[in-house]
């Protein structure tokens, strides 16, 4: 891990994020800007460092799930019948392809209660801008790549997220491991 990303991360979420996050409880309308802000600075800067992780973890948030759909995954994602109706059945794939652990997280505090169990090197998180910018704050050091959510039904319900950015943050992760 590179010292100055070290520190520039550390900086930007422990310090700029509250600011951030104390103007927007007065410019409402900008709040979530600076939320996708914050996460495009992390991400950039997590890919500019030099990580070597053994362990990476797909965190995924619960609304991904289709919400006509009557399997818990909360506890285990592999309950998933892979019906193919929403894309958790893809994201499995995605995780058993390249060999990482995958959860699915309720909120915030379950999400912390995963990674303190699975205690990952290495993160690639799908979450809306709130979850997912203050998801990377909970967790650093831990080097997290955020991809946000897409929600063609408004927010936490049946959202999706592009399997194509996914795919690319966890070959990132590994082609890093590699280098090892
Ligand atoms: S792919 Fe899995 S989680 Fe999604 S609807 Fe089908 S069984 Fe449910």
């Amino acid at each position: 891990m590179k010292a100055w990303i070290h520190f520039l991360r550390g900086f930007i979420l422990k310090i700029l994020y509250p600011v951030l996050m104390l103007v927007g409880a007065f410019l409402k309308s900008k709040k979530a800007e600076f939320q996708a802000y914050i996460v495009k600075l992390n991400n950039l800067l997590v890919m500019r460092d030099s990580v070597n992780p053994r362990k990476i973890l797909l965190l995924l948030p619960h609304c991904i799930q289709n919400s006509k759909c009557d399997v818990r995954l909360t506890f285990d994602v592999y309950k998933c019948r892979r019906c193919g109706s929403c894309k958790v059945k893809y994201l499995i794939e995605l995780a058993e392809t390249y060999n990482v652990s995958i959860a699915i997280a309720t909120g915030g505090t379950i999400a912390r209660k995963v990674v303190k169990e699975i205690k990952p090197d290495a993160i690639v998180a799908v979450a809306c801008e709130r979850d997912l910018s203050s998801g990377i704050v909970d967790t650093y050091p831990i080097p997290v790549i955020g991809i946000l959510n897409e929600r063609p039904f408004g927010p936490c319900i049946d959202t999706t997220v592009n399997l194509q950015k996914v795919e690319e943050a966890i070959k990132w992760f590994i082609n890093h491991q590699e280098k090892r």
